[in-house]
């Protein structure tokens, strides 16, 4: 393990590049396929029967069929395909990891090492249909039923809008400004560049019949009693809001930073070169959030980014692609490390000491024993999110089961307490991953509708 001076003053500043090195750093990174290019790439597809993307996409996109639109001229068509299955496909396309998911499947793998480009193809048609301006779907006719759904991210607006189609009326209530969830707020700033995702939730709110509360949390402005009370239904889709420990006291330390408030603060920023950026910078994790948070604080100007990861690659949540990106990027991860402490100087970091680390025989993790000092004026906590302690407020007594630290739900996305459904990142047993919110919400709405077609849900 490599050692450098801990003691150095902490160098955290504004403004580490030119305007046009933070345009260049932030700009789109898959830059949009021409029209010629898309015909070019969609004649590579094969139109499989029994397509393995298929099975492959989390909300079981018809790609062959989509691809086939392309091919033909008919991109609303093309569009429409896709939305009817996945009303977020064109950040999906844009966030979605398609080389461990559509692309990941497509039998062009097997022969040519190169799948079909699926995502960007799929991007060419959302954007296509954007860029007309046509509402493909609108509100089915009234059923007089209400529906309060809470979160505004992927899971709640893809129920809201499949709710809407079915003829309910729906209610969002979300706490923040803005409405998108992480695709707004947490999603990497140069995968959903020029307004992508205020766009989508435009699109989507235009359907009808959605009233969004904004400024309203569940556990302050609104209970779970109150709700369930007020509507025919409920579904909660409010994400994963705190942090996991580092485990390692940070008490007082100016320096130490979550790194998905940090991503936050950088996807609402009009003026990234007001944004302090450390000279040296450590992450913790090894997920999604790792490799966002080393990569675009690179890309803010920092010198030295290391990822410390406690176990090998084949560990890390991040996909071997996401790994390679990081290290495109400049970033190193540097694996069978953990940290053990904090080292700072009149109060401000200046360095992580860490310890290699191993599987013992038992293969359990275990510390060699072996330790050293990485230099850092910002450590970041990518270490994985948790549900928010007790997120219903006054509502403990409903007694909704809980799963591994999230909310239990069946195949229906249905909880354990009637009339009340929940999806995305808040319930067991997902992938934390955009489109895997979006089939929940979806799959939610389609159950509610069944239990408001039988009676009160
Ligand atoms: C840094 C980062 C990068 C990511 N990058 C990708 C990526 O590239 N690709 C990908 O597929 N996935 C990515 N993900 C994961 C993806 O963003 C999530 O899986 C997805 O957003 C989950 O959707 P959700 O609706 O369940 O939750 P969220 O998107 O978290 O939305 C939850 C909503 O509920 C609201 N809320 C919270 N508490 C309450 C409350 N008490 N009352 C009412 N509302 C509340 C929140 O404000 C928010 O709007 C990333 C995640 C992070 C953290
Ligand atoms: S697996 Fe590949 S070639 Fe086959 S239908 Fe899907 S995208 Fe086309």
């Amino acid at each position: 393990m490599d050692t450098k001076n801990n003691t150095a003053a902490s160098d955290i500043r504004t403004g580490r590049l030119s305007a046009a090195q933070y345009e260049a750093n932030f700009g789109d990174i898959h830059p949009p396929l021409s029209a010629h290019q898309a015909l070019v790439e969609s004649d590579r597809c094969y139109f499989c029967f029994e397509a393995p993307c298929i099975q492959a996409c989390p909300t079981g996109i018809d790609i062959p069929s989509f691809i086939h639109k392309i091919a033909t001229g008919n991109v609303k068509g093309s569009a429409h395909d896709i939305l009817k299955q996945n009303i977020m496909g064109a950040v999906c396309a844009r966030v979605c990891p398609t080389e461990v998911l559509c692309e990941g499947a497509c039998v062009r793998n097997s022969q040519e090492h190169k799948p079909v480009a699926i995502g960007a193809l799929q991007r060419y048609a959302t954007d296509a249909l954007f860029a007309s301006g046509e509402q493909l779907f609108k509100a089915g006719p009234s059923t007089g039923k209400r529906v309060g759904v809470v979160g505004g991210g992927p899971a709640g607006l893809s129920c809201a809008h499949r709710l809407a189609m079915l003829g309910h009326s729906v209610t969002v209530f979300e706490p923040r400004s803005k409405l998108g969830g992480l695709n707004e707020y947490g999603v990497a700033a140069y995968k959903v560049t020029g307004q992508i995702p205020q766009r989508e939730v435009d699109y989507l709110l235009a359907v009808g019949n959605i009233a969004v509360e904004t400024g309203k949390a569940l556990g302050r402005e609104i209970s779970l009693t109150q709700l369930r009370k007020d509507y025919d239904a409920v579904f909660l889709g409010v994400g994963l809001g705190a942090v996991n420990s580092l485990g390692v006291d940070e008490s007082g330390l100016s320096g130490v930073y979550d790194a998905v408030t940090y991503i936050e603060t950088l996807r609402q920023s009009r003026d990234l070169s007001a944004l302090p950026v450390g000279r040296r910078i450590v992450v913790i994790g090894g997920g999604m959030t790792a490799i966002d948070i080393a990569s675009q604080t690179k890309r803010l100007g920092a010198e030295d980014v290391t990822i410390v990861y406690r176990r090998g690659p084949q560990q890390m949540g991040a996909s071997h692609e996401e790994q390679d990106w990081a290290q495109v990027n400049g970033v190193r991860i540097k694996h069978w490390a953990r940290p053990l402490r904090l080292v700072a100087h009149g109060g401000a970091l200046t360095g992580v000491e860490l310890e290699t680390t191993r599987l013992d025989a038992g293969g359990k993790l275990t510390g060699t024993g072996e330790t050293a000092t990485l230099a850092a004026d910002m450590v970041f906590k990518a270490i994985g999110q948790v549900l928010v302690k007790d997120p219903f407020g006054d509502d403990g007594h409903l007694l909704l089961e809980m799963r591994d630290g999230r909310i239990a739900v069946d195949e229906e996305r249905r909880t354990s307490i009637p009339g009340v459904w929940a999806g995305g990142d808040c319930v067991a047993g997902g992938q934390d991953l955009t489109v895997v919110a979006v089939e929940d919400g979806k799959r939610a709405a389609l159950s509610i509708d069944k239990a408001l077609q039988g009676g009160k849900g």
